[in-house]
């Protein structure tokens, strides 16, 4: 089984518990491995990302978690880096590479915020062409390795957040398929680790894991690696639906996921 989880939000940004209790609750769980990867600095929608002395103030204290914590679970430092964020102030451990924005005529515009926003960017910037919307999305994607030089891929079609509650974007569409495809073809040279990510089922728009099943045969289909995220923002969440995750993985071709050591990166059986 998966005993690690590493893509994890605190009161540092828009979680609902502080690292330690985040730390504490992975410890019950009987997780090897936590992780905290808070949003990057980020000065065009600020209450979306770490304040810049935050970043530096949420390193420090996880330096000291992971000594205090040492024997009981490994704590990784790491930082969930939006394309759009300026560089990084500190050696994070590792980086989860994630596009929240897309640039358009009007600036940078939220992904996921909520389905009235995507709607409203659809058809105000877009002119309600959703598969326009989605191309800007996956042009963005496609070069979210070059831009935040991440280990890790996050959340792949993030921009299906809310296809269950309000479908925006029809992901039948051979025109859809094809950006998924051609984005793949953009991100698979890099060879990182594409997340199965459980956060928008833990906070109830999704009954399923993001991406989407057929992504991930493809994604199995080209040898990628993969690796389970609960994207928590509360404690509580830090191992959300990981058994459903690993079972999820398994039935679209997968044997392994990577984990995060102390010794660095290992591939674990699911
Ligand atoms: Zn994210
Ligand atoms: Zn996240």
């Amino acid at each position: 089984m998966i005993r690690c989880s590493i893509h994890n939000h605190t009161t540092y940004c828009d979680g609902r518990d502080s690292a330690e209790n985040v730390i504490r609750a992975a410890i019950a769980q009987g997780f090897e491995t936590v992780g905290i990867s808070e949003h990057s600095v980020f000065p065009e929608d600020p209450p979306s990302g770490m304040t810049p002395e935050g970043e530096p103030a949420l390193y420090a204290e996880l330096m000291a978690l992971r000594e205090k914590y040492k024997g009981q679970i490994h704590v990784a430092a790491g930082i969930e880096q939006d394309t759009f964020s300026p560089p990084r102030q500190m050696p994070w451990e590792y980086v989860i590479g994630a596009v929240h924005y897309i640039r358009t005529d009007e600036g940078l515009t939220a992904v996921d915020l909520s389905p009235d926003v995507t709607k409203a960017c659809i058809d105000r910037i877009f002119y309600g062409d959703a598969m326009a919307f989605a191309a800007c999305y996956y042009r963005t994607l496609a070069e979210v390795v070059e831009r935040t030089d991440c280990d890790v891929i996050a959340h792949f079609d993030l921009l299906t957040k809310f296809k269950e509650i309000a479908p925006l974007i029809d992901t039948k569409s051979l025109r859809y398929r094809r950006l998924v495809s051609d984005t793949l073809d953009a991100l698979l040279p890099a060879d990182r680790i594409f997340e199965i990510n459980s956060g928008a089922m833990s906070r109830g728009y999704r009954a399923e894991p993001c991406p989407g099943d057929w992504i991930l045969r493809e994604l199995n289909r080209r040898g990628a690696r993969i690796m389970l995220s609960s994207d928590s923002h509360a404690a509580v969440h830090v191992g959300y639906a990981f058994p459903q995750m690993a079972a999820y993985a398994k039935r679209c071709g997968f044997h392994t996921g990577w984990v995060l050591t102390a010794k660095g990166w290992e591939e674990a059986v699911l």
